[in-house]
């Protein structure tokens, strides 16, 4: 018999992660800039990765994820090729070293293989490290996708990186192409929306529409700029959003219309995305707390509206209808988060895991059944020592 003290929860879904992003943290935080003066630095963090080095980069962070109580993770991943944009001898190399790395860290992995074809809305070329997302087609794409052998245990997904790096017709063939979940960057920043009005005459929402990718296992990443309209086509279409408050907040996004896009039937799920902070719980509470900030209001969303965004709404999101939830046949992913630290002794179980629990207060961590967190420590892998070893200051 294991007792597991606190409250137990189901496991956390992550739904939208950049393993890779992790190197940025404590580095690309402080000073000026924007969205676009970050995404340089991004960049630079992409030129210098392979597959070794993604590899142990990603079981590092997967690992933070599995202590962070994450049992389930959607990796948007389009670092695909060589420095030059040439393939690798493998070409699935780098989709390879990431679901390993998910493997050895614990938590369940969506690979979300994305399509990346141009460098603006107005189909720049692809220029400089953006050669290592892009593949020359949608067929490329897909041939490179089809080879992947992911092994059971894996859901392989599609994403479209956004309208930015995805023109009309190839999101059109994307979407004829492909089942199963299909993610896609929407409306992070006022300047993609003005481009694809420029280009299109209508906004990233309505483009995605057009092209037949608003419907039910689509997730639209963001959804920060919207207009009455867009939410309105989201709700009808059976979609999901996937806010990234932590992230938003951090690189200056603005706070995406959640409680209009609930009230219009929109499921909400939630990812760490730039991984400036792997906290889902974090993340659930800034759903509300952003909210407060915007509407001058209180209790937008129920505890448990918050906590099915970061459970079974995440996995829905990434193609794991069995797991998120607690009940008889449903995967065994199980999330203890301490009621008795100096953060959360005293409060009601469901409201302090949501607004006053982090990331540290998780002890115990089940993943399929299997142990991969005990009494906070991960079982396999150091992930601190591991962090600082890739990643010398
Ligand atoms: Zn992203």
């Amino acid at each position: 018999v294991v007792r597991l003290p606190g409250l137990t929860l189901p496991g956390l879904a992550n739904a939208h992660s950049h393993a890779f992003h992790r190197a940025l943290r404590g580095r690309a935080q402080a000073g000026p800039g924007s969205f676009w003066t970050w995404r340089e630095a991004m960049y630079g963090v992409a030129g210098s990765l392979d597959p070794e080095r993604y590899f142990r980069l990603a079981r590092a962070t997967f690992a933070e994820m599995a202590l962070a109580g994450i049992t389930c993770v959607g990796e948007f991943h389009y670092l695909h090729h060589g420095p030059d944009g040439r393939p690798y001898d493998d070409p699935t190399a780098m989709a390879g070293a990431v679901v390993a790395a998910a493997r050895e860290a614990g938590p369940r992995i969506t690979l979300l293989d994305t399509l990346y074809l141009t460098s603006t809305v107005d189909g720049g070329a692809l220029a400089g490290v953006q050669r290592r997302f892009g593949d020359a087609t949608v067929s490329a794409w897909a041939q490179r996708r089809g080879r992947l052998d992911p092994g059971p245990g894996v859901v392989v997904g599609a994403a479209a990186h956004s309208v930015r790096a995805v023109p009309a017709d190839a999101l059109a063939a994307l979407a004829a192409t492909v089942d199963g979940p299909v993610h896609v960057h929407l409306s992070e920043q006022p300047a993609e929306n003005e481009a694809c009005q420029r280009r299109y005459g209508c906004s990233p929402t309505e483009l995605l529409a057009r092209s037949g990718l608003l419907r039910p296992g689509t997730t639209a990443v963001h959804a920060t700029h919207l207009s009455t309209v867009d939410i309105e086509l989201l709700g009808s279409s059976g979609a999901c959003v996937c806010l990234c408050p932590t992230t938003e907040r951090d690189l200056a996004d603005g706070i995406g219309p959640a409680r209009a896009l609930a009230d219009a039937g929109v499921p909400l799920c939630l990812g760490s995305d730039s991984h400036a902070v792997i906290d889902l719980l974090e993340e659930a509470r800034a759903l509300e707390l952003n909210e407060r900030l915007a509407s001058l209001e209180r209790g937008r969303f129920t505890t448990g509206e918050l906590l099915t965004a970061a459970t079974l709404a995440g996995h829905r999101s990434l193609g794991w209808p069995d797991a998120g939830r607690l009940a008889v046949g449903a995967r065994a992913d199980l999330v203890t988060v301490r009621l008795d630290s100096v953060r959360t002794a005293g409060g009601a179980p469901d409201i302090a895991a949501v607004y006053s629990a982090g990331a540290a207060d998780v002890t115990h961590v089940v993943i399929d059944g299997r142990v991969v967190v005990r009494d906070g420590r991960h079982t396999a892998v150091d992930a601190a020592a591991e962090l600082a070893a890739i990643l010398p200051r």
